[in-house]
Parts: structure tokens; sequence; C-alpha cells
């Protein structure tokens, strides 16, 4: 789609042309024919357990909250195409918290899915997905800022998962030495024989989702992406809904 990083003679000329391409993917998305998903939608709802807590996430905003050891958490994109950016922590300790690299080393694939467990700094399985109705889940290529934006786009100030990731942690103690390579839900980023890889469009429609179940007590700190500027969220950040649940 529009690459990683936009040309341009300067920020004032690539910020201009990313704000047209911006408002021409808003446009072609709000144009677009909406399948009916309200099966879907009414399938996400429900849960095989007890629900302990339901939460609707706005667009580009943050969450946190803690997840009991057997406990699950469903992630449900509402309206499709949502990039839901996320981190885990042990919670007695979250100096051990996700590692992207063991999570892709030990599931032996780039892309997290079913029955990927997400394993920490210490090897440490913290949760698995044990259902996904979309595949090919990012954890590559880390979450958008303000300062990349203003690399890639010529922008400065955008809203970002960074500063989601930063306001959340600051209610837990944690700081930016604990924002690491997260984990992307429905963002898709294919990575291609020569190793060529971008962002492009998202694969999940509303009422899609992913069941983790925690395999000990996490922190999980959530950023609904609030990026307009690629089409990581078909240029359109769109609520989210969260629901913790017991077997
Ligand atoms: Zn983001």
């Amino acid at each position: 789609m529009t690459g990683i990083v936009l040309p341009g003679a300067g920020d004032e000329e690539r910020a201009a042309a990313a704000e047209r391409l911006a408002e021409a993917g808003r446009a072609a998305r709000l144009a677009a024919p909406k399948p009916d998903r309200s099966a879907e939608l009414a399938a996400a709802a429900r849960v095989p357990g007890t629900v302990v807590h339901d939460e609707v996430v706005a667009a580009g905003a943050p969450w946190s909250g803690r997840v009991k050891a057997g406990e699950y958490l469903r992630i449900i994109d509402l309206e499709g195409c949502q990039a839901v950016d996320f981190l885990c922590f042990d919670q007695t300790d979250p100096d051990n918290r996700y590692n992207a690299g063991n999570t892709i080393k030990f599931s032996g694939n780039v892309y997290v899915g079913q029955g990927t467990t997400l394993y920490s700094d210490r090897a440490d399985a913290l949760m698995t997905v044990v259902a996904d109705t979309v595949g090919l889940h990012d954890t590559i290529a880390g979450c958008c800022s303000a300062e990349a934006n203003r690399v890639r786009y010529g922008i400065e100030g955008t809203p970002s998962c960074r500063g989601n990731f930063l306001h959340a942690f600051a209610g837990h103690g944690l700081g930016p030495q604990h924002l690491v390579a997260n984990v992307n839900w429905f963002m898709y980023v294919p990575v291609e024989p020569d190793g060529a890889t971008a962002i492009v469009d998202g694969r999940s429609a509303a009422g899609d989702y992913v069941d983790l179940r925690a395999e000990r007590d996490v922190l999980v700190v959530i950023s609904n992406c609030p990026q307009r500027y690629n089409p990581c969220n078909a240029w359109l950040p769109t609520p989210i809904r969260l629901i913790r649940w017991t077997s």
C-alpha cells in the first residue's frame, strides 16, 4: 500500500500527501458496502463461560487490566480492520514481559494465531491464543508513535500507540523501558520470500475475535490504535470490545 516512508521534497509536501491519502482511504471505506455481520457479532458476544468483565474500548483509546491465570480475554473487532496493539506482563514481575523474539522462535512462525503461546523475556508462557477467527496477526512491526509518524509522514504530534501505552503504563508504575515489540491483533504485515514487508489492509471483519488464555496472572495493556495515515485501521480507527471470562 503506502509504503513505510512517504517520499517528498520536505515535511510539508509529505504531510500534505499523507493527509490526501488518509482522506481518500477514509472516504473509500465509508463509501464501501457494509456486509451484514450481525450474526458474527452476536456469536462473538457469546463466550463459553462466565463473563467477569465486558467493556467497549473507544477508537484510539488505551486500556489496561489484569487477567488471572486460567481466565480468558476475548478481543472483538467490532467494525473490522482495526489494529489492536497489545502487551502483556507477568503481574508479579513486570520485567518478565512479552518477548516477540521468543514467541516467534518457539512457535516457528513469524505470525501470531491459533495455538501461539506468547512468551516472556524469561521464556515463561504468559498467554495462549485458544481461538482466532482471522489468523496471521503481526508481532514484528511494533507500535506507531508520534515520532515515527513524523519520520514516515512529516506530521508532528499525532495520537499514537506509543503514547497510549505510556499513558496506560503510568497507572501501573511502568515506564518507557517496558515498551517492547508488541502483538498487533488484526494487523496484517506480510513478509515476502525476499524479506520485503509492509503494513497492508487488515484481514478482519466486524465480529472477528481472538481468545487468549492467561497461563499465569498477567497485566494486559492495549492501545486501540489511533493511526490514520496507513491501512492498519483501514484509514478509520474504530472501537473494540473486550470480554474477560472464566470457563
Ligand atoms: Zn498504532
